[in-house]
Formats: structure tokens, sequence, C-alpha cells
């Protein structure tokens, strides 16, 4: 499979090239120059697997002739020691999306594990030394430090934004120790992501070091995060009425992930585009001007995204035509006090407990539905509510269970380097004798 910039379309790259620089020089993003037309049958078919079977059947039609069948089975597997069940409310008809399963509970952990496996394969081969760059508002930065700890050639830093991720995801990205360690950024994610672009930019780094990336600007780690789209149409096909999805999004890697699964033939009705009050992308849809901002805080953190870096390969999977976006992708945006009403209020009714960013896609869901009662709706659950341990419990007065491989964290104790945030900052600590 070969690789465009969306900066330059006839610059081209293959697959080893994009997984390993992330980014090309021009500043783009690298898409897929042709996805495979696997149509409607293909992913009846395969949806009946498991999410490692899934992920194992669409990797070998996409990268089936660069890596040998029996080395993507074992790398899938590798991957993928987790499920990403389809769960219904007990109104019989509420489906959630279960992403939390995997080691750091959140949904990226699909994609930073397959983005991991990949570079172990083209690593183990070479004697080549990655250094990752992530910046995180949250859950990334988990995701990627138990994705990659140990990992053979990799060295990766994390970026995070000082005092505005919990505590327990703190906990996560900050206490591994091994080839990971964490800047405590004094600033905002949006900071954390433009010292990072910086860097990826920067002469003297590059020279210095193999710079990736694995934030979702790395297709790598967008790509796997189709697979549980499929899995979750497997689950609920029989329902026999069209299938929606509702994604809380931030970034817009997840949303990007089901529109490139559905270009290869996963039938889906509409896609719902759920933001909190850093709603750029569903003001974009409904207006058609695109007005990115500082990111605004609220209690969805993993979203407070004021310029979404996703957005345009979005526009690509729609051919940069404006009337198909909009006819496939409705956008809804939600405040702080409409998330905690709806997560009190699904508390109250089903007994479920979603985190704040469930909470805003089941409310972009409900309004769908509203409009277009006739569909089967499935909201991704993108992390364990336990992750906000005490504002959830604030807002359902009710104690919530922490799993146990979070609760282990909470000894342990927290290592980060505190930076300002610039990205002069950021140099100096990578090449301490250049600056
Ligand atoms: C990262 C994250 C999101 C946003 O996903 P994008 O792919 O950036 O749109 C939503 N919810 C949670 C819990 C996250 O960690």
């Amino acid at each position: 499979m070969k690789f465009y910039s969306t900066r330059n379309t006839t610059f081209t790259v293959d697959m080893e090239e994009a997984l390993l620089r992330s980014m090309p020089l021009d500043k783009g993003l690298y898409m897929p120059v042709r996805l495979p037309e696997l149509g409607p049958d293909f992913f009846n078919r395969i949806s009946d697997g498991s999410l490692a079977e899934i992920a194992y059947a669409i990797s070998l039609e996409l990268f089936g002739s660069e890596i040998p069948a029996d080395r993507l089975k074992s790398l899938v597997d590798q991957a993928f020691p987790f499920d990403t069940p389809v769960v219904f409310l007990e109104d019989g008809k509420t489906a959630v999306l279960e992403l939390f399963h995997g080691p750091s509970q959140a949904f990226k952990d699909v994609g930073a594990r397959y983005m991991a496996a990949m570079m172990g394969y083209f690593l183990e081969r070479s004697d080549r030394e990655i250094h990752i760059l992530v910046a995180t508002s949250g859950d990334t930065g988990g995701a990627v430090a138990m994705g990659f700890l140990g990992v053979k050639g990799v060295k990766v830093t994390i970026l995070y934004p000082s005092g505005r991720v919990s505590e327990l995801q703190e906990k996560q990205l900050t206490t591994l120790g091994q080839n990971i360690t964490a800047l405590e950024v004094d600033g905002s994610f949006d900071d954390c992501q433009a010292m990072v672009k910086a860097a990826f930019a920067d002469e003297d780094l590059n020279a210095a070091y193999n710079l990736a990336s694995a934030n979702s600007i790395n297709i790598f780690r967008l790509i796997p995060q189709g697979f549980y789209y499929v899995r979750a149409f497997g689950q609920v096909k029989d329902c026999g009425k069209p299938v929606v999805f509702s994604t809380p999004s931030g970034n817009f890697g997840n949303l990007s992930a089901g529109v490139l699964v559905h270009r290869m033939g996963l039938p889906v009705q509409q896609f719902v585009a759920a933001t909190n009050r850093n709603h750029v992308v569903p003001s974009y849809l409904s207006t058609g001007d695109f007005s990115p901002h500082p990111s605004i805080s609220t209690i969805s953190n993993a979203m407070d995204v004021g310029n979404p870096s996703n957005f345009v390969r979005l526009t690509h999977l729609f051919d940069e035509d404006y009337d198909r976006l909009t006819e496939q992708v409705t956008g809804y945006w939600f405040d702080d006090e409409a998330t905690r009403n709806a997560m009190r209020q699904v508390y109250q009714q089903y007994g479920y407990v979603m985190c704040p960013h469930t909470a805003v896609g089941y409310l972009g869901l409900q309004s769908y539905q509203q409009q277009n009662p006739d569909t089967c709706g499935i909201t991704l659950a993108t992390a364990h509510p336990a992750k906000f341990k005490e504002l959830v419990e604030s807002v359902i007065e009710h104690p919530v269970d922490v799993p146990e491989a979070l609760a282990v964290l909470m000894n342990r104790e927290k290592q980060s380097i505190r930076i300002p945030a610039n990205f002069e900052a950021l140099k100096e600590y990578l090449m301490p004798a250049t600056v």
C-alpha cells in the first residue's frame, strides 16, 4: 500500500516510510493512495470474527504484499488479546461499543498497540533506532506508554498538559520507566501538540534522531481503529435496521477511522460527530466555515481540541466534497451540564456508568435518533469511567469500581520532567548540547 501527502497528492511513500516517519516533511498527513473496495459481503462475512480475526482479514487485504501472512497473523494476535464488545442498555435498543478492555482502559490501546506491533516488525530487521514523540490530552499517553514499553529500538517521550489530565491518566504515563519518559508541560494540549509538530519540522532534531509520532497523525494508529467498527457491526447486524455510529470526537482520528472502513464497504448509514464545547467540526458541518480556536477546558478533557489534526483527513475521505461529507456525517455538540445530566440519567435509568466522553457520544446519538428513529445506533464508549473516578462519582453520587489494572497504579510514584510550553524547551531537553 502506498500513501500520499494531503499537501501534495503526487508525493507518495511506501508503508514502512509512512509508519516510521509518521509525517511527510511538507507537514501534510499521509493517506492511502487507493483503498481496496472490499464490499459489504466481505464485511458481512468477517464481522462475525473476534477483533483479532477481523484485524487479520483487513490487514491482509491492506498489507499482505508487504508483510507475510503468518507474520501479520502473529502481529495482530499480539496487538489484540482483548475484545471490544457491544453492550445493550436495558431499553434493549441503545448499544454501547465498549472500547476500554485493553491495558490502558481506553480505545487508544487499539491504535497504539497495532502501531507498536508493526514498528516492532520493521525495526527487528534493522539496527535503526526510533524516537517517538507524542502529545497527549490524557489517554494517548497511557496507551502509547504501555504499547511501546520494552519494544526494542524505540524510545518514547510523552508530552502532557500539567494539571489537565486525571490522576489515573497521569499515573499511567509517568510510572512505567524503561524506554518511556514523561514531560509535564506548563500549558494546554494544543501547546503540547504544537511543540511536537515543531519538532518534526526542525532540521537539527531530524538530523540527530529518527523521529516518529504515535499521535493519530500517524496513519497506522488510525487504520486499526476501523477494526472495531466492523466488530460492532457484526454484533448488531441482525437488528435489520441501518447502522449509525456516534463517535465522541476531539482530534477526529476515531471518526475518520470509521469513515475509512465505510469507504472500503462497511455498510453504515450515518456517522455522528459528537463533541463538547470545542465544536469546530460540528460548526463546520452546519455552516461550511472551519474556524479553529484555542482549546476550551471541559469535563471530557480528552476531547478538548481546538484545531483537530485529523480534520483534513476527514475531508480527503470524501474527496474534499463538502456535500458528500455533510450527507454522511452529522455533527452535534454538548456542554458540561448536558454531559453531566446524561451521565446521571443513564446511571439512574439503566444502572450503566459512562465516562464523560462516552456521555457526549450518547447525547449525539439521542439527537440523531430523534430525527431518525428507525435506525440501529451504536455509541462508542471511548474510556472506562474509572479513569475519571472523582468526576464520575461526584456526578452519579455513587462509588465507581476501579479495575485491578488501574488500582495498582495508585501506589506507584509519578516520575515526570517539568518544562515550559515552548518548542525551545523541548529541543533543549532532546538535544541539551546544541541550544
Ligand atoms: C482521545 C479520546 C477521544 C477523542 O478521540 P479522537 O480520535 O481524538 O477524536 C475521545 N474520548 C476519549 C476517552 C479519548 O481518550
